[in-house]
């Protein structure tokens, strides 16, 4: 297993197969990366799934733009299946195509809903869209693939919805994650007004929890298992360092560029479709991958975003009192007294890179 510098494993690769999307979510945040459509191939992913494999990755999200625009989704779900745990966040849009041939190769899908209102639906996405995911979703859960519902809080827009969320998960016996709004992409603008800290709704949901559990190995999640058996999923990235030293994954963008981090500034520093083309046999080409995601690891560091909001303590997630300094502006951070190694070193020993 790979770690990078700060101790962290690699065990996950986010894959964006596509940047077209047929949405136009007004705070999308592209996955950092740009619209475009100069895909991967089948073969290309077949080359990046041996590598990944090799270096003992299991887990893969397949992402986009909307990635059930690509009309062999089905064969890319069946080549990551092979070798790992495969996860597709979509759109929801075309669920009632897919969804029969998807359930035989993917362990769950998430399906972003962000709001149950047709009018705020539409204001959101661009798209008069919400009946048709609903009937996708549906038809998920009849073929028997778990279902995650992603939904992006904003403040003062969908906020008052969480409930009616919950209610939705527990109908179709699914989980719900709350997400917490990125300033990333499309959501730099208007992230001052929707933005609502990851904080606030934990604080909200707690008088409705069973219990809370973190989940480690993936951003210390916090998971509250409601009293009605729904499980909430907490996306909080904003200003939360615990988020960061638990993060075990890294992206592939739908041309072949690897991208360390969501809030990665500047050009990617490996192309793997270049490295593919420079080599000849396809061994030859998986070799050079490997190489090429070795170099990523080594750029993959934790990146806190500038909190707008002032900076989130991380005792709201693991119960410790810690007083936890600002980042400066390019993401990088100092402690006074001890480094960021050693600082990083004490939260990994709280935690167990498993999923
Ligand atoms: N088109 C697919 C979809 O809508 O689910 C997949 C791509 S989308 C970029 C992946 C996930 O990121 C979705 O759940 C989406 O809601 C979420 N997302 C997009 N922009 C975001 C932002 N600025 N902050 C937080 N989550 C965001």
């Amino acid at each position: 297993m790979l770690l990078d510098r700060f101790g962290r494993p690699l065990t996950n690769l986010r894959i964006m197969v596509t940047g077209r999307c047929n949405y136009k979510c007004f705070f999308c945040h592209m996955e950092g990366y740009k619209e475009g459509s100069n895909e991967l191939s089948l073969e290309e992913l077949q080359i990046i799934a041996k590598a990944a494999s090799k270096l003992g990755i299991r887990y893969f999200k397949l992402t986009g733009g909307e990635p059930l625009l690509r009309t062999d989704i089905v064969d890319i779900a069946r080549i990551f299946r092979s070798i790992g745990y495969v996860t597709i966040t979509t759109n929801g849009s075309l669920l009632e195509k897919y969804a029969k041939d998807l359930s035989e190769h993917v362990n769950h899908i998430n399906v972003s809903i962000h709001s149950l209102r047709k009018e705020v639906y539409r204001k959101i996405t661009g798209v008069d869209g919400l009946e048709n995911v609903l009937r996708g979703v549906k038809l998920v859960k009849d073929f028997g693939v778990d279902i995650k519902i992603n939904f992006v809080v904003l403040k003062g827009l969908n906020e008052d919805e969480i409930d009616d969320l919950i209610e939705l998960a527990s109908s179709l016996e699914a989980k719900l994650q709350i997400i917490e709004l990125h300033p990333v992409g499309r959501a730099i603008d208007g992230f001052g007004k929707y933005h609502l800290p990851a904080t606030k709704v934990i604080k909200r949901l707690l008088e409705k929890a069973s219990s809370v559990k973190l989940r480690r190995g993936m951003h210390n999640r916090p998971i509250l298992l409601l009293e009605n058996g729904v499980e909430v999923e907490i996306v909080g990235p904003v200003g939360n360092y615990a988020f960061c030293s638990a993060c075990t994954r890294i992206r592939i963008s739908y041309d072949g560029k690897v991208i360390p981090c969501l809030n990665w500034k500047g050009p990617a520093p490996v192309d793997l479709r270049q490295l593919m083309k420079n080599a000849y046999r396809f061994e030859e080409k998986v070799e050079a991958v490997i190489q090429g995601l070795k170099l990523a690891n080594s750029y993959r560091r934790p990146t806190y975003l500038w909190p707008l909001s002032g900076a989130t303590s991380l005792r709201s997630f693991n119960g410790k009192n810690m007083r936890l300094p600002l980042p400066k502006r390019d993401g990088s951070f100092s402690l006074p007294g001890r480094d960021a190694k050693s600082f990083l070193k004490q939260l990994k020993s709280e935690w167990n890179p498993q999923h």
